[in-house]
C-alpha cells in the first residue's frame, strides 16, 4: 500500500515499543546518526519500557506465527495501528487506580490532570446547554462560531495574538488537535525535530502521519531545555518540523523569552515548521512567562500550528476541548480530515468551553496557588532522597527528577537497572506509582504529577524515601 513501504512487521510488545523496527518509516532513516556534532540525538525513539507496565499488545506476535493462524495470511492488525503503544501514562494510572479500587492504599503520581473539579460557572453554562434541542445537532465541524470566536478573543487576551476565526479548529482535546497537526503537515520520511524528554504522544503521532521522530534530548544539568545548537546539530535536509512544548510535559520546564526567540529565528531561517504546545500556558511559577511563538518572532506565523485546550487550565479533561489554530490552509486541510474522522466536538462540551474562555481566569489561578505551594513541597521531599535529583520547574503540574543515582543499587532483593524497572519495584513494594522516564525519552528518570493533595504528596514520597533507604 502507498505509503506503507518500508514498514516492518512488529515483533514485539512494549518492551521494544520504540525500537527502530516498530517505527513507521524507512528502515535505512531509522539506522542512520545524521548527527554532526556527536551530540545526544537519536533517530527515531530508542528505548523501551519493561512489560510490567503495560499488557502486551496484539503487535506482540511474532507475524509468522500470526500468518500460519490465519487463514487469509494476513496480520489481524495492521502493522501501522500494531506499533502504537498503550499510553504510558495512561496505562499507569489505570494500574494505580484498579489497585486503589481493590482496596491497597496506592497514591498515584501518574495522573496528568488537575484533581480540582472543573468551576461551578461552567458546569452550569453545560447543564443549561443541554435542554436547548438546537444543541442536540451537529455542529459545524470546526466547532460553533461562538466558540470559535472566543478562541480567538482568549488568544489575543492571553498570548497578544491576532488571529481570525477561520485560523481556527476545535478538537476532541488537546490530543486530537496535536494528532490533526502532524497528520496534516507531516509526509511519508520528514523528520520531525522532537526534544526529549517529550510528552509520550508525540512520537506515536509523528510515527502515524510518516514521519521520522528525532529526539534531541536535553538533561536535568540543562534543565531539560533544548539549545539552538542542539537543534541546528539534528537538523537535515529531510527537517520539517520542530515540536515545541513550554511549560513542559513531563519536565515542567519553561523556555525563556530570550530562549524561544532564539529557537523561533532558528527554525524560520531554516524553514522549518513548528507544532507549539502551550496547554500549560497558565501554570506557570516564579513570574515565569511562556510567550506565544508568532508573536515574538511574527515571521513564522504562516509556519506554525499552536495547540492548546481547556483541560489544563479549567480542570476539564473529561470534556474533551481542544483546538489547533494555524494558517487558512492548514486549517483547512485539518478541517477535511476532521470531517471524515470525528465531525465536531460535543454541543455542550462546546458550550461548557465558550463558559470557561469567556470567564475570567480566577479558577486557574486559585487552583495555581495550591498547584505552586505542592511544587515546593514535592521537590523539596525528593531532593531528600540520596541518589534522586530534582530541578525545580516553573510550569505544569509535573516533576522529573533524576533517579540515576538509585539504579544499580540492591533494594529488597532487587536491583533496579532502569527506571522502568525502579517505578515498578517502588509500586510493588510502596504502592507508590510514578510514570517511569522511558515513557518520555530516556532512562533514568520518574514523572511524578503533584497534582494530588498535600498530605498524599508527603505520604507518597515518605515511603519511597524509607524505601530508598534500604539501597545497599
Ligand atoms: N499536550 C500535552 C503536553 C499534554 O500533556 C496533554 C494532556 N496530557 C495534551 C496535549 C492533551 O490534553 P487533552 O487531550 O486532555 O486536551
Amino acid at each position: 500500500m502507498a505509503g506503507q513501504e518500508g514498514l516492518e512487521p512488529p515483533t514485539a510488545g512494549f518492551g521494544d515499543r520504540n525500537s527502530g523496527q516498530l517505527s513507521y518509516c524507512p528502515s535505512d532513516g531509522m539506522a542512520k546518526d545524521h548527527n554532526r556534532q556527536g551530540q545526544s540525538v537519536e533517530r527515531g525513539i530508542g528505548r523501551g519500557l519493561t512489560r510490567a507496565w503495560l499488557p502486551q499488545k496484539t503487535g506482540d506476535q511474532d507475524p509468522s506465527s500470526v500468518r500460519q493462524t490465519c487463514p487469509m495470511s494476513a496480520q489481524r492488525i495492521s502493522s501501522r495501528i500494531a506499533a502504537i503503544a498503550e499510553s504510558a501514562t495512561l496505562a499507569v494510572d489505570a494500574k494505580a487506580k484498579a489497585l486503589k479500587a481493590a482496596g491497597r492504599p496506592v497514591i498515584g503520581f501518574g495522573a496528568g490532570e488537575p484533581d480540582f473539579p472543573t468551576p461551578d460557572y461552567i458546569v452550569a453554562a453545560a447543564i443549561a446547554s443541554a435542554s436547548v434541542a438546537a444543541n442536540h445537532r451537529y455542529t459545524p465541524t470546526s466547532g460553533l462560531p461562538e466558540l470559535r470566536d472566543a478562541i480567538v478573543a482568549k488568544t489575543k487576551r492571553d498570548s497578544n495574538y491576532d488571529v481570525t476565526a477561520d485560523q481556527v479548529l476545535v478538537t476532541n482535546g488537546g490530543k486530537q488537535a496535536v494528532y490533526q497537526a502532524f497528520a496534516t503537515i507531516v509526509d511519508h520520511g520528514d523528520e520531525v525535530l522532537l526534544p526529549s524528554p517529550y510528552w509520550t504522544t508525540y512520537p506515536e503521532c509523528i510515527k502515524l502521519a510518516g514521519g521520522i521522530p528525532v529526539e534531541v534530548f536535553a538533561d536535568e544539568t540543562q534543565n531539560y531545555l533544548v539549545t539552538v545548537e542542539q537543534l541546528e546539530a539534528a537538523r537535515t535536509s529531510k527537517t520539517k518540523v520542530l515540536l515545541f512544548c513550554s511549560p513542559s510535559n513531563p519536565t515542567g520546564s519553561v523556555y525563556s523569552p530570550a530562549q524561544v526567540k532564539a529557537i523561533a529565528e532558528w527554525a524560520h531561517k531554516n524553514d522549518i515548521w513548528i507544532i507549539s504546545d502551550e496547554i500549560y500556558e497558565h501554570l506557570r511559577y516564579d513570574g515565569a512567562t511562556a510567550p506565544s511563538i508568532p508573536v515574538v518572532v511574527p515571521e513564522i506565523a504562516d509556519h506554525t500550528i499552536i495547540l492548546n485546550g481547556v483541560a489544563k487550565t479549567y480542570a476539564m479533561t473529561g470534556w474533551r476541548v481542544g483546538w489547533m489554530i494555524g494558517p487558512k490552509d492548514v486549517i483547512k486541510a485539518a478541517t477535511n480530515l476532521q470531517s471524515h474522522l470525528s465531525s465536531n466536538v460535543s454541543n455542550v462540551s462546546q458550550r461548557a468551553a465558550i463558559a470557561a474562555l469567556t470567564g475570567d481566569l480566577s479558577a486557574v489561578h486559585k487552583m495555581g496557588e495550591a498547584f505552586n505551594r505542592r511544587r515546593k513541597l514535592i521537590v523539596g521531599l525528593l531532593n531528600e532522597i540520596p541518589g534522586f535529583v530534582c530541578p525545580m520547574p516553573q510550569g505544569a503540574f509535573y516533576v522529573y527528577p533524576s533517579i540515576k543515582g538509585v539504579l544499580g543499587k540492591t533494594i529488597r532483593g532487587k536491583t533496579p537497572q532502569t527506571s522502568a524497572e525502579l517505578a515498578t519495584l517502588i509500586l510493588e513494594e510502596v504502592e507508590v506509582a510514578a510514570v517511569p522516564g522511558e515513557a518520555f525519552g530516556p532512562s533514568g528518570y520518574l514523572r511524578f504529577s503533584y497534582a494530588l493533595g498535600d498530605d498524599d504528596i508527603v505520604e507518597g514520597i515518605s515511603r519511597i524515601k524509607k524505601l530508598m533507604a534500604e539501597a545497599v
